[in-house]
C-alpha cells in the first residue's frame, strides 16, 4: 500500500470517527430532555412551596410533573415572578409557563397556549368584618389589591374610582389587605377560597359572585408549534386514563367540572 493511500485510510477513519462522535453527542443532548418551566411559586393551590421542604407543590406541578413524565421529558422547575413569565419564554429562558395563567386574546399574541385545563375567574376577598362590599359595584372608589400583570389588575383598573394597589405576589396582596391598607383584593377564585381555607378564615371573607369566567392553560414559545402539539396530546391522554381526575382530587377535593 503506497504511503498516500494510508494516509488516505487514516483520515478516513478520522473523518468518519469524528462524524460519529459527532451523532453521539447529539443523542445524548437528546437522550436528557429536559422541560424548563416557569411558574411564580406563589399561588397556592397550584403553585406553592412547601413550608418545610421548600419543595414546588401544587396542582400546576403536578400536572406539569405528569404531562412532563407523559411526554419522556424531565421537568425543571425555576420560580420567576408572574408579570415576568412571558418575557422569560420570549427569551429562551423556559420552555413551558404553567402558572395558573388565564388564556387571554393579548397574551395568544405572544404565546401558544394548550387546550384549557382549569376553568376559574375572578372573585373578590374582604377583611371579615366588613360589611359594606358586597359585590363589584361596590368597589367604586376602593383601594384595591391585586397582582401585577394579572386578570384581576387588568379587571380591578375598569372599574371607577378605584385606587389600584399592585403588588409582585398575591399573597403581599392578601397581608395588605389583613394590615387595613386596602378595601378589597380581587383575584381568581380558587385562590381565594384557598387563603379563606387555610389561613385567612377569621381576617377574611369572600363576597359577590364571580366576575370573569376564564380557563387556564400552559403557554409556549410560538417558535416551537410542536411542542404545544406534544403537550395537548400529553394533557389529553391523562385525561382519558384518569391522571388529571386523580391530580384534581388530590387538590380540591371533587371531580373535575
Ligand atoms: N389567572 C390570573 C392571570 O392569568 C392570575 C394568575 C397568577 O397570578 N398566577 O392573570
Amino acid at each position: 500500500m503506497s504511503k498516500k493511500v494510508l494516509a488516505l485510510i487514516v483520515l478516513t477513519a478520522f473523518a468518519l470517527a469524528l462524524g460519529l462522535a459527532g451523532c453521539g453527542s447529539q443523542q445524548t443532548a437528546e437522550q436528557a430532555k429536559v422541560l424548563k418551566v416557569g411558574m411564580d411559586a406563589a399561588f397556592a393551590p397550584f403553585e406553592f412551596q412547601d413550608d418545610k421542604s421548600k419543595d414546588y407543590t401544587g396542582f400546576d406541578v403536578d400536572l406539569i410533573n405528569a404531562i412532563g413524565k407523559q411526554m419522556g421529558y424531565e421537568v425543571k422547575i425555576q420560580n420567576t415572578g408572574f408579570d415576568g413569565l412571558i418575557p422569560a419564554l420570549e427569551a429562551g429562558n423556559i420552555d413551558v409557563i404553567i402558572s395558573a395563567m388565564t388564556i387571554t386574546e393579548e397574551r395568544a399574541k405572544k404565546v401558544n397556549f394548550s387546550k384549557p385545563y382549569y376553568k376559574s375567574g375572578l372573585s373578590i376577598v374582604v377583611k371579615s368584618d366588613n360589611n359594606t362590599i358586597k359585590g363589584f359595584k361596590d368597589l367604586e372608589g376602593k383601594q384595591i389589591a391585586v397582582q401585577i400583570g394579572s386578570t384581576g389588575a387588568v379587571e380591578a383598573k375598569k372599574i371607577k374610582d378605584a385606587k389600584i394597589r399592585e403588588f409582585n405576589t398575591v399573597p403581599e396582596a392578601f397581608l395588605e389587605l389583613k394590615a387595613g391598607g386596602v378595601d378589597a383584593v380581587v383575584n381568581d377564585l380558587p385562590v381565594n377560597d384557598y387563603y379563606i381555607a387555610k389561613s385567612g378564615a377569621k381576617d377574611a371573607k369572600l363576597v359577590g359572585d364571580l366576575l370573569t369566567a376564564e380557563d387556564y392553560g400552559i403557554a409556549t414559545t410560538k417558535k416551537n408549534a410542536e411542542l404545544a402539539q406534544k403537550i395537548d396530546k400529553a394533557l389529553e391522554e391523562l385525561k382519558t386514563n384518569g391522571e388529571y381526575a386523580k391530580i384534581f382530587e388530590k387538590w380540591f377535593g371533587k371531580k373535575p367540572q
